[in-house]
């Protein structure tokens, strides 16, 4: 058993404070027990006091209640015992649902060319991958670059041993030839292409398929997206051969054509959704379809002071930004499974750090804290398939991907700016 591995500091650009996280592995222990003042477990988040964690075999075997000073001296004296600080408040590790690891976040510049391989985009990569686990993040889900570094990067973690965010991956993404996403994958210019690229990605252990639908919105023009290049009749055959492969299918859809399109081709997750109709939440509340509404990439932008400059251009951003929020009370209200994603590596979306901006955004959107952090825990571990790996909630049978925080984020969101235990 490894105790207390490395301390890691995370930088948070609202709180510029570096501070020690300690990091405990427990997913090779037969035996440990952590106690917590409070803990937030099942699905529904509630509140526990006293809790003390069974963990066996890399699973939590039990969650009861027992005072500190109740705790039997073959508990106190295991060595792999670990009471957590008064004041501290454990709880499932969060979710980033859409990341690109290969972009840098600082001008979205540093882009994969088609000349570059995947080993020499690794390292930049793995760095952003680092920037997930300063931060205490449980998983990412990274949609993907024409390299397919972050499928690699998932690789050599495995073959490395190595814990921390446990990466979920697109490989590359799936697009017509002369569309947008040159930076994620080459382009298919025939049905027989995409069905081959599928079957090429599944091959190589992707866990989701992922296909653009549209190219990015225009901050130049209110409402233009460029057109899809999909037929209705395509793109279901495409979804249908990803299911046939065991594969999830998320669509990048940034308009509300685009959506309609992804909604009736049957993909699991729509992501971003600029422009969605809330006829549209309707039905994926209905038919359990995803969103990941990815709301940061835009406000980043309205807050740009280059977009300041041009007041035409600020007032399109401010209004899709004002829209994009508006939506998500509506979604929550129609039953839709709202995920949090950052899109992380797009212009001004850092890695790690965005997570909780993006989870505050829904807070300003009027989001309860509680909805928020089932979103960022198991909406999110379900949207990525990690449930099944027993991942986004603190119950008996699932592991121990938790984080220890001081205060109570249902109380105010800020307390996760600080993570002080991340258990993996
Ligand atoms: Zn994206």
């Amino acid at each position: 058993m490894t105790k207390l591995l490395q301390e890691s500091s995370c930088r948070y650009k609202t709180l510029p404070v570096i501070d020690t996280m300690k990091r405990i592995e427990l997913s090779s222990s037969t035996e440990a027990y952590i106690w917590a003042p409070r803990v937030l477990a099942g699905a529904q988040l509630e509140e526990q006091t006293a809790a003390l964690l069974t963990i066996k075999g890399g699973l939590i075997a039990s969650v009861a209640h027992v005072p500190r000073g109740e705790l039997p001296g073959r508990i106190t004296s295991h060595p792999g015992f670990y009471p957590l600080a008064e004041g501290t408040i454990l709880l499932p590790a969060l979710i980033d649902a859409h990341v690109h690891l290969s972009l840098d976040g600082e001008s979205g510049q540093e882009r994969s060319r088609p000349d570059e391989s995947g080993e020499a985009l690794l390292p930049r990569v793995r760095r952003h991958w680092e920037a997930y686990d300063a931060c205490g993040i449980g998983a990412v889900r990274d949609g993907g670059d024409r390299a397919m570094a972050g499928l690699r990067l998932r690789r050599l973690l495995a073959e490395e041993g190595a814990s921390g965010p446990w990466i979920v991956a697109a490989g590359q993404a799936i697009y017509k030839q002369g569309g947008y996403g040159s930076f994620l994958g080459p382009g298919c210019s025939s049905m027989e292409e995409i069905f081959a690229s599928l079957q090429r990605l599944a091959a190589a252990g992707v866990d989701q398929g992922k296909i653009l639908l549209s190219g990015i919105v225009s901050f130049e023009e209110y409402g233009r997206v460029e057109r899809s290049r999909w037929t209705l009749e395509e793109l279901k055959a495409v979804v249908r051969e990803g299911h046939r492969l065991g594969l999830r299918m998320m669509a990048h859809a940034s308009s509300a054509e685009a959506v309609e399109l992804a909604l009736r081709a049957g993909v699991d997750s729509i992501e971003h959704g600029y422009f969605i109709t809330g006829e549209q939440l309707r039905e994926m509340g209905a038919r359990r379809i995803a969103w990941i509404p990815t709301i940061i990439p835009v406000a980043v932008q309205a807050r740009n002071p280059l977009s300041r400059c041009r007041p035409g251009r600020r007032a399109i951003i401010s209004r899709i930004y004002r829209e994009q929020m508006a939506k998500l009370s509506l979604a929550l209200q129609e039953g839709v499974s709202l995920g949090v994603g950052t899109d992380a590596g797009a212009p001004g979306v850092r890695h790690g750090e965005s997570l909780l901006e993006e989870m505050l955004l829904y807070r300003r959107a009027g989001l309860t804290n509680r909805a928020i952090l089932q979103a960022a825990t198991a909406t999110n571990a379900s949207i990525l398939g990690l449930d099944r790996h027993g991942m986004g909630t603190l119950k008996t049978g699932r592991k121990p991907r938790l984080i220890g925080v001081a205060g109570n984020p249902l109380a105010a969101l800020e307390a996760l700016k600080k993570v002080d235990y991340y258990f993996y």
